[in-house]
């Protein structure tokens, strides 16, 4: 199988701090930030993680990793699962597992240059080679592979002194460094311009071609994941909720939510900063409407809704909605929804029933 990285049951809680438990009554609580996450990221494709502000997308990120320890569940590498610590089989984990992040300016060091950051990286995995030669042919050669070039005119600059898309690129290569299998890009493009937007993703593209990396891109722009992503899997409220090819989730979405989401998505053309030539601009500015339904607040993750989380947002709601939790139901052509909708098997009473036979 090409699955490289696995969560299997991946659930984070964070502890809801004392003075604020005061607030809420004294209570020993915690913010269900991911609950019950399960994904694969295979070799030479890019998983989009898609959902709004909030849903966990950034938590799941940092599980993988291995920011955070998580709260239940399994995280597996070609198979084996992965164990916190100092042992090699983590180091080689965190090597081959590598973050970016949204904001390129808040993880490169304004003070170093470019030299600095991508030499310390290759460092720490070992890569710099023996000797100044072999060091600049590594630099040269990661400056290349995202396409800074020629590596001369980069080399010695400061953070400042570059363009965001560049700043951008940088990150990217200081990850590359570590030649990892896996990259997880939280946001990687939505700080940038919208016309340089297209040029990173495409770079990120070529690297999972050129490299066969997993890639998980994090976006709260479903119009993005269909342009790029070969799956797309969709979260709410700390639960993934739909998953499937980018194609068919974006085109033929089955759970109430990815609906919403795909209303209520900007134009793609913006997304990708294509201008396209159709746009007489009627009706163009419509996008993020406060008086649309899916502007309604998404729910709090200290005290979830039972059930089905998107209950009470749901057009479709229905009575079991309220309190059981919908398991993943298996469409056609691999996509699934955890949705009551497509529960195909006969009413089955729910547990507790006082009319269970
Ligand atoms: P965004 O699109 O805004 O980046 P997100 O989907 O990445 O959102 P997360 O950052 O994963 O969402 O946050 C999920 C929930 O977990 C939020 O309610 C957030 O407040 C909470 N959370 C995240 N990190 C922590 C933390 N270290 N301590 C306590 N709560 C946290
Ligand atoms: Fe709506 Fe029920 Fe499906 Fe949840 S399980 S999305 S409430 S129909
Ligand atoms: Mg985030």
């Amino acid at each position: 199988e090409s699955v490289v990285l696995e969560a299997e049951g991946v659930s984070k809680h964070f502890p809801v701090r004392r003075g604020a438990r005061a607030l809420l009554g004294g209570e020993r609580r915690a913010v269900h930030a991911v609950d019950d996450v399960s994904l694969r990221l295979r070799r030479g494709s890019v998983t989009a993680l898609v959902g709004e502000s909030g849903s966990g997308k950034s938590t799941v990120a940092r599980l993988l990793a291995q920011l955070h320890p998580a709260t239940a569940g399994e995280i597996r590498l070609d198979g084996r699962p992965v164990r916190a610590g100092r042992g090699r089989a983590f180091r080689a984990y965190c090597r081959h597992v590598q973050l970016i992040f949204q904001d390129p300016f808040a993880s490169l060091n304004p003070v170093h240059t470019v030299r600095y950051h991508l030499t310390r990286a290759l460092r720490i995995h070992g890569r710099a080679g023996s000797g100044a030669a072999e060091l600049e042919k590594a630099l040269a050669a990661l400056l290349e592979r995202v396409q800074l070039t020629p590596a001369s005119r980069y080399l010695d600059a400061f953070p400042h002194e570059l363009s965001g898309g560049q700043r951008q690129r940088v990150a990217i290569a200081r990850a590359m460094a570590a030649d990892p299998r896996v990259l997880l890009a939280d946001e990687p493009v939505s700080m940038l311009d919208v016309s340089i937007r297209l040029g990173v993703l495409n770079l990120l593209r070529d690297l999972k071609e050129r490299l066969d990396l997993a890639i998980l891109y994090i976006t709260h722009d479903i119009a993005s994941a269909r342009y790029f992503a070969d799956e797309t899997l969709v979260m709410y409220a700390g639960r993934m909720v739909e998953g499937g090819d980018s194609e068919t989730v974006t085109q033929r979405p089955a759970h109430p939510y990815t609906r919403l989401l795909l209303a209520s998505a900007p134009d793609p053309d913006r997304v990708t900063g294509s201008s396209g030539d159709g746009g007489t601009g009627e009706g163009g500015e419509g996008g993020g409407d406060p008086a649309d339904p899916s502007a309604s607040e998404p729910p709090s993750l200290i005290s979830p809704p039972d059930g089905c989380r998107f209950h009470p947002r749901c057009p479709l709601a229905m009575e079991r909605c309220r309190d059981r939790t919908p398991p993943r139901f298996d469409l056609d052509g691999g996509q699934w929804a955890a949705c009551w909708l497509y529960d195909t098997s006969p009413d089955v009473p729910a547990p507790g029933d006082a009319r269970t036979a």
